[in-house]
C-alpha cells in the first residue's frame, strides 16, 4: 500500500472504533427513548382513569341531590297523608307517597352502584401507577447506564480522536475530505477491501458491497498512490497486500 493509503487506512480503524463506541453509547439512549414512550403511555392512561372517576363522581353527587328532592317530597306527602281528610284522598296521597319511595330507592341503588364503580376504577388507576412507578424506576436504571457508558468510553474516545487527529494530519487535504464524507454516510466505515472471488482468474470484489471490481481499478491501487472508489457503494478501496490480492 502507498503512504495514502495506508494513512487512510489507519485512520479507518480508529474511525471504526470510534463509531463502534458511539454505537453502544447510542443503543442505550434509544433505550432510554422508548422507556420514555412506554411511561409516557402509562401517564396517559392514569390520566384517562382519573377523568372517567372524576366524570363518575360528579354523577353521584348528582344523584345525591335528586335523592334529597325526592325526600323533600316524601316528607310532604307525609304531612298530607297525616292531614287527609278522606279514606279517597288517603289512598291518592299513600299510592304517591310508594311511588316517591320506590324513585328514591332506585336513586340509592344507582349510586351505590356508582360507587363502587369509582372504587373499582381507582384500585385499576393504583395498578397502572404502580406500574409507571416501576417504568420510572428502571428509566433511572437506563439513564445511569448511558452515564456509566459515556464516562467508561469517555477516555478512551478521547485518546482515540487525537489519535485520529495525528493519522489525518498524515492523510493528503483531497484525500480527507474524500474520506470524511464517506465515512459519514457509512458510519465511519469509508474504506473496503478489495477481495477476490476466484482463485485463478483475475476477479476481484468489494468487500463493502460484494460486487465486482475491474482489474483496471486493481491496478490503478497497486501503480497509484491515491483513493480509487468503489463504483457502486462509493468507500476508497484498498488491497490487504499484493501478494495476497494476485494481481498484475
Ligand atoms: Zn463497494
Amino acid at each position: 500500500m502507498g503512504a495514502t493509503l495506508e494513512a487512510l487506512h489507519r485512520l479507518q480503524e480508529i474511525e471504526l472504533q470510534i463509531a463502534e463506541i458511539q454505537q453502544r453509547i447510542d443503543r442505550k439512549v434509544r433505550g432510554c427513548t422508548r422507556q420514555k414512550q412506554r411511561i409516557s403511555e402509562l401517564e396517559e392512561r392514569v390520566r384517562g382513569q382519573q377523568e372517567q372517576q372524576r366524570a363518575d363522581q360528579i354523577e353521584a353527587d348528582s344523584l345525591d341531590v335528586d335523592v334529597r328532592a325526592v325526600e323533600e317530597e316524601i316528607a310532604k306527602l307525609r304531612v298530607a297523608l297525616n292531614t287527609s281528610k278522606s279514606n279517597r284522598e288517603y289512598h291518592a296521597v299513600l299510592t304517591q307517597l310508594n311511588t316517591k319511595k320506590a324513585d328514591k330507592s332506585k336513586l340509592e341503588e344507582r349510586g351505590l352502584g356508582l360507587l363502587s364503580q369509582i372504587d373499582e376504577k381507582k384500585k385499576q388507576c393504583g395498578v397502572i401507577e404502580d406500574e409507571r412507578d416501576k417504568e420510572v424506576a428502571k428509566l433511572k436504571e437506563l439513564e445511569a447506564g448511558v452515564t456509566a457508558a459515556e464516562e467508561e468510553a469517555s477516555d478512551r474516545l478521547n485518546r482515540l480522536r487525537s489519535e485520529r487527529e495525528q493519522a489525518a494530519a498524515e492523510v493528503p487535504q483531497d484525500a480527507l475530505l474524500m474520506f470524511n464524507r464517506v465515512a459519514g454516510k457509512n458510519e465511519g466505515e469509508a474504506m473496503a477491501a478489495v477481495i477476490r472471488t476466484h482463485p485463478k482468474r483475475q476477479e476481484y470484489a468489494c468487500d463493502g458491497c460484494n460486487m465486482s471490481i475491474t482489474i483496471e481499478q486493481v491496478n490503478s491501487i497497486l501503480s497509484r498512490d491515491e483513493a480509487v472508489l468503489c463504483n457502486v457503494c462509493g468507500r476508497i478501496l484498498y488491497l490487504e497486500s499484493p501478494a495476497a490480492s494476485g494481481a498484475r
